[in-house]
């Protein structure tokens, strides 16, 4: 049995979603089908998602929000006529959407998930009809019907364990099932999404649920490239690799599949393959639980700007006992999650994403770190990109920081810190945003010789 999850671009247009039933009934083992809302149709276009939260913020607004939704409407509208759908399916859409905003809860929140969760809900009742028009019977699921459990963080929410044996029962299903992606509900009852790009969360919840034999995620492009074709121009491309270095390079910017998507994959070991709904016949890119030793040492370079550092010195820091506790004590207490914390003897580093330090929080913050720890100095730089150098060979190939570091200072790149994890799977490189693109170069020639 096959998961299939279907992103945006995927169910963009009556052409798309022609593909997707073409690709589903190739093959029998394709039996539950997960669906984003409709993404961009062209470059400039929005996606359905992105639609519905301005609408969701003009209706918070109270301002007229009918042009608002009249645009999301006609997105599907489209899809029905060149489907030939009956005309009541975009009526029951309209419907819907009018539901949610008359019964908005005064939660914020919890009104833009309800809205969000709109996109994703609405395809999967349309591709349901499109399938079952086409020949093929087919039926909508309903994630909170199902069971698809969430916590209550609102655009932010995780799958609950006791979801799992529920949505395990969708395997005796005779029908092909079509589950929307991106939300669940909270025990509560009330609509959670999982954070953007999330349906891919949803595809690998039900494959490990059903313990699927594969969980094949189709998006728009062959196969999984080793570095951001939109940066670095004809990278190779990945046909393996292994759920760790999906993961590691997910974190960092490799936009194709979601990083959360790979924990519930990897607690059933289902292997995951990324594939083209515009080629199916491509092989793809598999993501498995091992490689073997040998292929490709550094399988991926990712990077994604908008860190910030902040730099504490203090001479005898290492004599000083809980001073590294008392310091994330203080982002704890600011509600911060921070990514890294590499350290000196007489100092130490905090990285975070620079969205979590607006100037207000960091002047708090930096005030209660100069009153508790009277360090000798402190300083807070933003503009950071994080790069990483992923692949399993790492660990046992001597010598793989050298050709890193040399590669990026040949070309003139400044290390801002260096930081290896402790799987030594990965090394990861702070730089300036500035000199992004010249570090990729560099490594991008050393490591695949492009
Ligand atoms: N539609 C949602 C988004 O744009 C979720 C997804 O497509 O995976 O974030």
């Amino acid at each position: 049995m096959k998961v299939v999850k279907f992103g945006g671009t995927s169910v963009a247009n009556a052409e798309q979603i022609s593909k997707i039933i073409q690709i589903v009934t190739s093959d029998a083992a394709r039996r539950i089908v997960v669906v984003s809302a409709p993404g961009k149709r062209n470059k400039a276009d929005i996606k359905v998602t992105d639609l519905l939260i301005a609408l969701a913020n003009t209706v918070i607004a109270g301002k007229d929000f009918e042009p608002e939704l009249k645009t999301v409407v006609e997105r599907y509208a489209e899809i029905q006529r060149d489907l030939k759908l009956p005309d009541a399916v975009v009526k029951t859409i309209e419907a819907d959407l009018r539901g949610r905003i008359a019964g908005r809860s005064s939660n914020h929140l919890q009104f833009m998930d309800a809205m969000k969760a709109a996109g994703e809900d609405c395809s999967a009742r349309v591709i349901a009809e499109a399938f079952t028009k086409a020949g093929f019977p087919a039926q909508y699921v309903n994630p909170g019907e199902a069971g698809m459990l969430l916590s209550d963080d609102f655009g932010n929410a995780q799958v609950l364990d006791e979801s799992y044996p529920k949505l395990a029962t969708l395997k005796q299903a005779k029908d092909i099932l079509i589950f929307p992606g991106f939300f669940g509900v909270t025990k509560g009852g009330e609509v959670a999404t999982f954070p953007r790009g999330g349906s891919d969360i949803t595809g690998a919840i039900l494959a490990a649920a059903v313990t699927a034999d594969v969980y094949e995620n189709f998006t728009d492009v062959d196969s999984v490239c080793s570095m951001d074709p939109r940066v670095i121009e004809n990278p190779p491309a990945i046909d393996c690799m292994t759920y760790r270095e999906m993961r590691e390079l997910s974190y960092a910017g490799f936009g194709v599949f979601h990083d959360e998507a790979i924990i519930p994959a990897v607690r059933a070991s289902i292997p995951i393959c990324i594939k083209n709904t515009n080629n199916p016949a491509a092989p793809g890119t598999m993501v498995v639980p091992k490689r073997a030793p040998g292929e490709r040492t550094v399988v991926g370079i990712s990077s994604a700007p908008g860190f910030c550092a902040i730099y504490i010195d203090k001479y005898m820091m290492n004599r000083e006992i809980g001073f590294g506790r008392r310091l994330l004590q203080i982002l704890e207490d600011e509600k911060i999650s921070f990514e890294h914390t590499p350290t000196g003897i007489d100092n130490i580093s905090v990285i975070l994403a620079s969205a979590n330090l607006p100037q207000a929080k960091q002047e708090r913050i930096t005030g209660r770190i100069n009153a508790e720890l009277k360090p000798d100095a402190i300083l807070v730089e933003h503009g950071l990109t994080l790069i990483m150098v992923v692949g399993e060979g790492m660990h046992y190939t001597p010598g793989m920081a050298a050709k890193a570091t040399q590669a990026m200072a040949a070309n003139g790149v400044n290390l801002e810190m260096i930081n290896q994890g402790a799987s030594e799977i990965s090394m990861m490189f702070a730089v300036k945003d500035t000199d992004r693109e010249k570090a990729l170069r560099a490594l991008g020639k050393v490591f695949f010789g492009i």
